[in-house]
């Protein structure tokens, strides 16, 4: 495995500002390409999208214009001096937008979800030297996204960064796709230097939280912003309800708060460094804690297999669930982490008492350490 290569664009994004990528979600006519991509530029967008190729879930939504549209993104880069972006679903869409000289390529939701086609985009792009984004895959899995990573990296790509633009899901909530962070942020972890830059537009599928969670990719430190920017939203051929007008992007991108991530104050970090402080003994607490409670569940494990009584009673276990998730509520803990914390408890009880109930603690304990994959230390 080589490690992924770190930021170097090529074009003159400042060090101190967050990488903006803005235009169309499709290429539809000339005019509209045009006019939506000089709005962003003005607005600030360091580099313009438009969809070419548009991979729909259902057939009858619009495809993209295809290899027609190609010339109208080239134009907008060359009227606004802008670096040009689209995506690419296979080699021939390789092929065809660096011909057509396209500076930056990116890789889509579901391309990313199937390695046949990554590897494909990775053999068009050997001996190339052209940026490529890879937008995470439509379901959570962490080890696709870096793969598709990996295989764009090792056919040579070294202008390399990552789009994050949340997961699908069954019944979309408030979200059209769940933004969960902490996949993103372990991306950061393994591989600080990459970029990572946040799709709030296909996040929220709707334009009046695009601002809401622009806000907080801002506040998790990442490292930049594709929104959907059309000069007609409302009558846009894809993605509708989730573009901005460029007036919209210009507000949207003046509320941003930019905090600091880290500061000399000496004061501030003195608190900060005794918040932590508590944070560190809370946490041991916590950790020793369960330390103890599992135990208490081994021995009732012994206990149960003496009496030849099985694991889970049922009542038992929904009134626990019940009533920790009520003390988790009145501890100010949100709902859904409450049920998160106690099933996730109740799982290492059942996999402790198994282990004890059948004597196989060691090969439980093997078996549970591979339920979560081996960590691999790239940074
Ligand atoms: C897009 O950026 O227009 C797009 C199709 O996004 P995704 O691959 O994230 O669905
Ligand atoms: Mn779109």
């Amino acid at each position: 495995m080589q490690p992924i290569p770190v930021r170097q664009w090529g074009w003159p994004i400042p060090e101190n500002e967050h990488i903006l990528i803005a235009g169309p979600c499709s290429a539809e006519t000339a005019e509209q390409t045009l006019d939506s991509c000089k709005g962003a530029a003005e607005r600030g967008a360091h580099i313009l999208r438009a969809g070419i190729w548009k991979p729909r879930t259902r057939p009858e939504a619009f495809a993209g214009i295809g290899e027609a549209g190609l010339p109208w993104i080239v134009e907008a880069g060359k009227v606004t001096g802008k670096p040009v972006a689209i995506e690419v679903a296979s080699a021939r869409h390789v092929e065809l937008a660096l011909q057509a000289g396209v500076d930056i390529l990116w890789i889509g939701a579901r391309s990313t979800a199937n390695p046949f086609t990554v590897q494909e985009l990775a053999d068009a792009l050997r001996g190339v030297d052209v940026p490529v984004f890879v937008k995470n895959p439509v379901n959570p899995d962490l080890d696709l996204w870096i793969g598709a990573l990996e295989r764009i990296s090792m056919a040579g790509i070294s202008r390399l960064g990552a789009i994050f633009r949340g997961f699908s899901v069954y019944k979309p909530g408030i979200y059209r796709n769940a933004p969960m962070w902490e996949l993103p942020i372990e991306l950061r972890r393994q591989f600080p230097t990459l970029d990572i830059i946040v799709d709030p537009s296909h996040i929220t599928g709707n334009r009046s939280l695009i601002g809401y969670v622009a806000q907080h990719a801002i506040d998790l430190d990442f490292n930049g912003l594709m929104i959907e920017t059309h000069i007609d939203p409302d009558h846009a051929w894809s993605d509708a309800a989730q573009q901005l007008t460029p007036d919209q992007l210009g507000s949207a991108l003046n509320s941003l708060v930019h905090r600091r991530t880290s500061v000399d104050d000496p004061e501030f970090l003195a608190n900060l460094e005794a918040l932590r402080y508590d944070i560190d003994n809370l946490d041991q607490e916590i950790i020793r804690s369960l330390g103890q409670r599992m135990e208490v569940s081994r021995e009732i494990g012994h206990f149960k297999r003496e009496n030849e009584v099985t694991i889970l009673q049922m009542n038992r276990w929904s009134n626990i669930f019940e009533s920790r998730v009520q003390t988790a509520l009145q501890a100010g803990l949100s709902e859904t982490f409450a049920r998160d914390l106690i099933q996730a408890i109740h799982n290492e009880s059942i996999r402790q008492q198994g282990g004890v109930m059948n004597h196989e603690t060691v090969a439980v304990s093997k078996a549970n350490s591979s339920e979560t994959g081996p960590i691999l230390h790239r940074s």
